[in-house]
């Protein structure tokens, strides 16, 4: 029998890793996020911008995520 890429156990370990990465940065910018993310490209202007908590402001809510 031939093992395709996809049935290694190593594959499969950086597939839960990468997947759990994604998962845990994708909670943070819709959680979390207070516009330190975009200050890593837009400087200290992402703090007073504040877009992806405005961009995600509803749906923090509806999640339950502390908010303001
Ligand atoms: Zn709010």
């Amino acid at each position: 029998m031939v093992e395709t890429v996809w049935e290694s156990r190593a594959t499969r370990w950086m597939l839960v890793a990468g997947t759990a990465a994604l998962a845990g940065v994708f909670l943070y910018l819709v959680g979390l996020d207070q516009g330190d993310a975009l200050s890593l490209v837009q400087g200290d202007f992402a703090r007073d911008q504040n877009l992806l908590h405005e961009f995600f402001h509803d749906v923090r809510h509806a999640a339950g995520f502390p908010c303001h």
